[in-house]
């Protein structure tokens, strides 16, 4: 884990940081084309940080223009895989160079702890770029199964213009796992961050250009979803879009691809994950730790948060109370001190919204037994406290809809069958977790749950090596692994008669 610095040097450090409010396109920072600006606050003191322009259709425009000129006259996309390959390692390399800036523009823009956003999110950047540089000069076409007098050939082009459309809660994070592998395949990148968390997007634009991916070849345009981000959606001229966020706003992409040029669609959103513990699970201790960690991490703000509690009703009594005792201790703090584990929420938008939840828990008849109020408020910040309901019945809006804050919804279950039963009843697939040391039972609730991905005593499912996404609402398409290279790479057959 790398060395952080101490809590007064963050302080000072955010004192004196710039943040880039431009749009960057064709290598360099400019002005919205309206002259228009949003307001960047900080959810930890309400401070306005910056004004960043606010990108609408013209710069949207101006950027795909530079991004197909860069695509078609090969400045990237004809170079050999090697000399990519290098130039991101070096990209990745300079990232990791200014990890404690990054981090930090990171914590004041969507206020996840500085322990956080330096230790995780950054780092993982840094590998996801490498991991894609490594693989480009590895992939290998085909040569297809045909008789002597003819040589049919499959290859993988990259795509062209590639969207990519990202959320707030692990912002750099997030992107990257679209333009690493998209810039390696070849392709040219229009990134879109969301309006809450535009700051470490702007500022790695210059960091690529530094480490040599040519002008024009990646440019970052902040703006409003309506306006920036249906623009790209709807552009004529972009080959796909490549979006993480909420399943309402991945409907509206396929929409916009339809009502468009039908450019490929990929669809990284929402979800609900039942997270199911069994009397049998092989360490009881283990399992509240990842259940209190698996919802409070970030607040709740994760797709994959383990938002529902299924527990076996014998030991249901026991969980709870060895989870309430390990929930307590979570104390939300400030961001910029790095023995905080529990930071703010993006906004004050978002506050609202999961008060709301929490308040139709209370209506709804489910028990509140910990937490459920907005603290700290005379900081200027957002902050609630880590919240657990406890009977809560599936039919509830807590049980059926993605929270995306740090709220626990707790129901007890007879058996497998009754697990299952549950875990499937949700509109989302993207994750599902099983606690048990029956192998058979494992293996089976694996199959039956819908998921994109089931994790076995253990609720980590970020894991480059394996394809990460979702069935049912929670969208389609993987990121991680050779396939989420793939997804922006066409095959091209070619057909040649040899006589
Ligand atoms: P969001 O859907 O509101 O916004 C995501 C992006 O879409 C932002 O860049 C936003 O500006 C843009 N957008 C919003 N409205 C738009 C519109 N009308 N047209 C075009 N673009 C528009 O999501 P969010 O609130 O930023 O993030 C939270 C959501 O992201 C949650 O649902 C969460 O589950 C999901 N998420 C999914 C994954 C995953 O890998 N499956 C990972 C992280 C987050």
């Amino acid at each position: 884990m790398p060395r952080i610095a101490p809590y007064e040097s963050w302080i000072q450090q955010a004192e004196e940081i710039e943040f880039p409010n431009q749009v960057f396109i064709e290598g360099e920072y400019v002005d919205a084309a309206a002259g228009q600006t949003f307001p960047c606050h900080s959810p930890i003191d309400g401070r306005c940080l910056t004004q960043i322009a606010a990108g609408d259709s013209e710069d949207v425009e101006r950027a795909v223009k530079s991004a197909r000129k860069a695509f078609e006259d090969g400045r990237w996309s004809a170079l050999p895989p090697k000399k990519r390959k290098r130039i991101l390692m070096a990209f990745a390399e300079k990232i990791r160079a200014h990890a404690d800036e990054l981090a930090l523009l990171e914590t004041l823009d969507m206020g996840k702890p500085i322990l956080f956003s330096r230790t995780h999110d950054i780092p993982s950047v840094v590998r996801t770029i490498r991991w894609y540089a490594e693989a480009i000069d590895k992939v290998y076409g085909e040569i297809a199964p045909l008789g002597n007098n003819e040589l049919g050939l499959i290859t993988r082009e990259p795509l062209g213009v590639v969207g990519a459309v990202v959320p707030w809660n692990f912002p750099l994070d997030m992107a990257a796992l679209k333009f690493a592998p998209a810039l390696a395949a070849g392709n040219s990148v229009v990134l879109k961050p969301a309006e809450q968390s535009s700051l470490t997007a702007l500022r790695i634009a210059a960091i690529a250009l530094e480490a040599g991916i040519p002008a024009g070849v990646f440019n970052v345009v902040p703006g409003k979803g309506p306006t920036a981000g249906q623009a790209l959606g709807r552009h004529m001229d972009v080959d796909m879009i490549s979006f993480t966020g909420s399943t309402e706003v991945g409907k509206l992409f396929l929409k916009y691809a339809g009502e468009s040029n039908m450019k490929q669609v990929a669809l990284e959103c929402g979800g609900k994950t039942p997270n199911i513990i069994f009397a049998d699970a092989p360490d009881l201790d283990v399992a509240v730790r990842n259940a209190v960690d698996g919802i409070f991490y970030n607040s709740g703000q994760v797709c994959t948060a383990a938002s529902r509690l299924l527990v076996e009703e014998k030991i249901h009594g026991e969980f709870m109370e060895a989870l309430l005792d390990a929930a307590r201790k979570i104390e939300p703090g400030d961001p910029l001190n790095p023995a905080t584990e529990f930071g703010t929420m993006v906004d004050e938008t978002q506050t609202g919204r999961v008060l709301e939840y929490i308040e139709s828990g209370h209506r709804e008849g489910a028990d509140l037994l910990l937490g459920g109020e907005r603290i700290n408020q005379e900081s200027g910040g957002c902050y609630i406290t880590p919240t657990v309901f406890d009977k809560v019945r599936r039919e509830m809006t807590i049980a059926r809809e993605e929270i995306f804050g740090p709220v626990l919804a707790t129901i007890a279950f007879s058996d497998s069958s009754n697990a299952t039963e549950l875990a499937n009843d949700s509109q989302y697939g993207l994750q599902a977790a099983v606690w048990t040391r029956d192998l058979s039972k494992a293996h089976k609730m694996a199959r039956a749950l819908k998921a994109g991905m089931v994790t076995i005593n253990s609720l980590d499912s970020y894991k480059e090596v394996m394809p990460f996404g979702g069935v049912k609402q929670s969208g389609f398409g993987r990121d991680f692994s050779l396939h989420g290279l793939h997804k922006y790479t066409q095959m091209k057959s070619t057909y040649i008669a040899l006589d």
